[in-house]
């Protein structure tokens, strides 16, 4: 790594952390031509492929955008929403692939999301999966019900409007769902 001060082509490490649960290295470096110090982070890339096709790294911080809606009004404060994006980044992480589609971003937000809050699981889920009608609402009530602590679309990578990472806005992320 070249030094940033004197732009000498070699620095030596001096010190090496993980940070961010191993996810992270930040690296304490010295010149030893000019001696000053600087740090570097080193971190594995994640891409994100929107359906436009652009291509963004992943950030914890979309996934708990994507779902704040969702949430509103649900017993629980933004650690557990940045709990549950660090879950989501680390689904993801976990399938060795260096690039995910946004809508596979979605999918993996279905899981941790259940098992956080079903209300706001099925308030996300209406969005992601385009339920317009009661039809599939009860159809995903049905599913919860029969599979209690796994979420009902588990190994499927299939949605019928191509995948939203950020439901669309202008779409209602309410739903009034009444149970016998
Ligand atoms: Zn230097």
């Amino acid at each position: 790594m070249r030094c940033p001060y004197c732009r000498f082509a070699d620095s030596r490490v001096v010190d090496s952390r993980e940070v961010d649960e191993g996810q992270t290295i930040r690296r304490r470096r010295s010149c030893p031509e000019c001696g000053k110090r600087f740090t570097t982070v080193e971190e594995a890339t994640l891409a994100v492929i929107k359906r436009s096709g652009v291509t963004e790294p992943f950030r914890r911080d979309k996934v708990v955008a994507g779902v704040r809606k969702a949430c509103q009004g649900r017993p629980f404060d933004d650690d557990a929403l940045a709990l549950l994006a660090q879950k989501v980044e680390d689904a993801v992480r976990a399938t060795g692939v260096a690039e995910v589609e946004s809508g596979d971003v979605g999918l993996a937000i279905l899981g941790p999301l259940r098992a956080l809050d079903e209300v706001a699981y099925l308030r996300f889920a209406s969005v992601y999966r385009g339920f317009d009608s009661l039809t599939d609402f009860e159809a995903e009530i049905s599913a919860l019900r029969a599979s209690p602590g796994r979420h009902p679309y588990a190994g499927h990578a299939v949605d019928k409007h191509g995948g939203a990472y950020d439901p669309a806005p202008s779409t209602p992320a309410r739903a009034r769902v009444s149970t016998p």
